[in-house]
């Protein structure tokens, strides 16, 4: 095994003495979104291409060190952020993100995954097609960050998660080999799915450094509605009623509390939240249609009729233009900040069945009630998919320091056994990471986490791929 010194040089060899970074303020890359670790990494290394990435991971193996990749460092699970030891390199996939080839006959786009994803939504629309994943932290998350997670977002509706658009990968193995599995290709039944064992391993498995994605045709207009509803079982029966009237053309539907878009009108007022104090819940609303923009008003105009003679609207706003239409998006995906703004809070990213959510709702927020006089509950989330971000906040002028010290287990358990109670999922769509490892033991099946194990044991034996991460070893 060499030494830390001996390996740094065999890095600076691989990827150039400029894109091994050990000294200076190095933050960006040990610090996580949200603030909740700070590790310390040996160095971070920045290749530039696939075969640099193999040769690290090869030098890495020999020395024994454990490697974490990282893409925007924008994951929600702390899992992109080396630990504390100082032993660990940090391997950034940002120098690596061109959009190498469009087939447009195959409606499919290859991008490395360093690529940030507002760049490859651009590529996509400027060879007039759609790429369709879309999430708040887009503007500097990355491609490969994206399909490690799984990210899902607020277009999963009608065109699915990060996992459902992959078609095929590169990866670098923990062994430093490269898996050319760039297929585009729609149907392949040769055995086990290697695509789907990397997309959501959160970097645990291997490195992904390019992918294969689904594009899809650019719809003729795009609308949006903003529309208060009277409880959360009315959303839901909303929700029935929008896939009825609008088909395939239903590609967004955000629900959100009132409380939570209280929070934006307080620290963010020039948003203009619409509705909000007339209702305990605002639901957002997007209709993309293929035919025309009058065609899409006329079918959200007769929508929102019948929703409103049923009783599951009490008002609703239909957006006049596109700046209107990402006003109201704006107003949903600004909720996480206001809820910073706020202060510290505990977030859960959970799903369970669409008809039992309601039924969830109530009674979690009965259990937490109960349990913390005067909690504040932000909750809001892709109601169209089952994923909800059900958020607890501290007690108003309560020192939300020291309630995250004394609560955040308590609120947790209470949290998720209700999500087991319901069939759901402790974490819908921002993957597990670190923060979740010890939760997974309590909430998976031992069955299941077998398998997890045994497939972590066989691909990376050394365990130096993002160790400590979803299971341990
Ligand atoms: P990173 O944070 O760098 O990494 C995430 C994980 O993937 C880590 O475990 C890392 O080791 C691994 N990884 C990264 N790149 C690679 C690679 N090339 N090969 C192997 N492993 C890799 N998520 C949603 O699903 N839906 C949302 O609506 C959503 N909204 C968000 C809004 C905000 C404001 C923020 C900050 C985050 C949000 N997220 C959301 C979290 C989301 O998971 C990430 O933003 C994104 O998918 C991660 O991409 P990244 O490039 O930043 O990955
Ligand atoms: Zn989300």
């Amino acid at each position: 095994m060499s030494s830390p010194a001996s390996l740094l040089d065999t890095l600076r060899q691989i990827a150039g003495e400029a894109h091994v970074l050990c000294e200076g303020d190095l933050t960006a890359y040990t610090q996580d979104w949200r603030k909740r670790a700070r590790g310390k990494a040996l160095a971070v290394v920045r290749p530039a291409s696939v075969d640099q990435v193999a040769a690290i991971v090869r030098a890495c193996a020999a020395a024994g060190t454990s490697l974490v990749p990282q893409g925007g460092n924008t994951g929600l699970a702390v899992g992109s952020v080396p630990d504390e030891s100082g032993l660990q390199v940090v391997l950034s996939l940002q120098r690596m993100n061109a959009v190498r080839a469009v087939d447009a006959a195959n409606l499919t786009v290859t991008v490395e995954a360093g690529c940030i994803l507002q760049n490859l939504q651009q590529a996509a629309e400027q060879a007039g097609f759609l790429f369709p994943l879309s999430l708040a932290a887009e503007g500097s998350c990355t491609i490969g960050g994206n399909l490690a997670s799984n990210a899902g977002g607020t277009q999963v509706l009608r065109y699915s998660n990060a996992r459902d658009l992959c078609l095929g990968l590169e990866v670098v193995t923990a062994q430093g080999d490269i898996w050319h599995g760039l297929s585009g290709l729609r149907k392949d039944n040769t055995g086990y799915d290697l695509r789907d064992l990397f997309v959501g391993s959160e970097g645990t498995l291997g490195i992904i450094t390019a992918a294969t994605l689904k594009l899809y045709p650019q719809p003729a207009a795009r609308l949006t509605a903003w529309a208060a509803v009277p409880s959360m079982d009315a959303a839901v029966a909303l929700l029935g009623q929008a896939h009825r009237h609008l088909g395939a053309g239903l590609t967004g539907f955000e629900v959100m509390g009132q409380f939570a878009l209280s929070l934006v009108d307080k620290h963010f007022a020039q948003l203009r939240v619409p509705l909000f104090r007339e209702a305990p819940w605002c639901v957002l609303l997007e209709n993309s249609d293929h035919e025309s923009e009058a065609h899409a008003r006329d079918q959200f105009e007769r929508l929102l009729e019948t929703a409103l003679e049923q009783g599951c609207v009490s008002d609703a706003v239909v957006a006049e233009n596109i700046a209107q239409a990402r006003q109201l998006w704006h107003i949903r995906e600004s909720i996480p900040l206001a809820q910073a703004e706020e202060g510290l809070n505990i977030k859960h990213d959970i799903s369970i069945a669409v008809s039992r959510i309601a039924e969830f709702v109530a009674a979690t927020d009965a259990l937490l009630r109960q349990h913390i006089p005067g909690v504040r509950l932000v909750n809001f989330g892709h109601l169209g998919d089952g994923n909800l971000h059900y958020n607890v906040q501290a007690p108003e002028n309560g020192d939300a320091k020291a309630f995250l010290h004394d609560s955040e287990d308590a609120v947790n358990t209470l949290v998720y056994d209700s999500v087991a109670r319901f069939g759901g999922s402790i974490s819908a769509e921002h993957g597990v990471g670190s923060l979740k490892t010890d939760k997974l033991p309590v909430y998976k099946s031992p069955v299941a986490l077998a398998m997890m194990r045994a497939i972590k044991q066989g691909l990376d034996p050394q365990n130096i791929m993002n160790p400590g991460r979803i299971v341990k070893l």
